[in-house]
């Protein structure tokens, strides 16, 4: 996966390369990168748009206007997945799996999934992995090889083609570990009560049990649920409970949802 988006980055949009910084790519790469990667996704998944979308949108949009770091343009998108999941492309997309709005009891816990994934935005962590790669690959010289090429249509298609079925980036325990902390801290400024985050890890930890193959995906790539919750717990000791949790709005979709023809599996791939 990280090879995938990491011979994107090298073919297609590296401008700002440091070899000496942490990260390899700047911060116009990164949403480029995501632009192109947006693009691919939206061929291959079906989206869930009109009023859900509209309303996971406006719940998005308010969280990431208290999301520190880069002004990045944020977006939200609804897969018509029924397995809980959601993603964040670099540089702005964030998807969530309809199945995962379907599990939330609450708005909070809805806003506390778009939040994790905000802060792996906002935090760059896109930008740290493919930083890595290059680095752990032993690719620096491939790098230098690459800038001196010229984009244009050919290293576009290649970039796509590399894209498909690639966009899932996993990132690291101490990564999954900054995105909850500072997704509370955004859910918090956003004015959502925090607790809806640890709130629906619980719920993950419930279907582990009761329907594994909904949380496979999500499980494979992020710490497991109790250590999340345990860490999330410490964090919102002492700090004053407060803030919206749900909404008449939230309710509507979700029965909007509950009404629409059954949401599809996702693709093995
Ligand atoms: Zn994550």
């Amino acid at each position: 996966m990280v090879h995938r988006v990491l011979s994107l980055a090298l073919s297609a949009v590296l401008s700002d390369a440091s070899v000496g910084g942490i990260k390899l790519i700047s911060v116009a790469d990164e949403i480029k990168l995501g632009r192109q990667a947006q693009k691919e996704v939206k061929s291959e998944i079906p989206e869930v748009g009109g009023a859900p979308g509209v309303y996971v949108s406006a719940i998005g949009r308010k969280l990431a206007a208290a999301a520190r770091g880069p002004k990045y343009p944020y977006n939200f998108s609804i897969a018509n997945y029924r397995e809980i999941n959601a993603f964040a492309l670099p540089g702005g997309p964030v998807w969530v799996h309809r199945g995962a709005i379907q599990a939330a009891a609450n708005e909070s816990q809805l806003a506390g999934v778009l939040a994790h994934e905000i802060a792996h935005i906002a935090q760059r962590h896109a930008a740290d992995q493919i930083s890595k790669g290059v680095i752990a690959n032993g690719l620096l010289g491939l790098l230098g090889a690459v800038l001196g090429i010229s984009g244009g249509a050919r290293t576009a298609q290649t970039g796509a083609e590399i894209l498909a079925g690639g966009y899932m980036m996993k990132f690291s325990r101490d990564d999954e570990r900054e995105a909850d902390r500072v997704g509370v801290e955004i859910m918090r400024r956003a004015g959502w009560d925090a607790r809806g985050m640890v709130e629906f890890m619980q719920t993950l930890r419930t279907r582990a049990g009761r329907d594994p193959g909904s949380v496979e995906v999500f499980l494979s790539t992020h710490p497991s649920p109790s250590d999340r919750v345990e860490r999330l717990r410490a964090q919102l000791r002492g700090v004053r409970a407060g803030g919206r949790r749900d909404s008449a709005e939230f309710a509507r979709i979700h029965a909007t949802l509950a009404h629409m023809a059954p949401a599809r599996a996702m693709p093995k791939r």
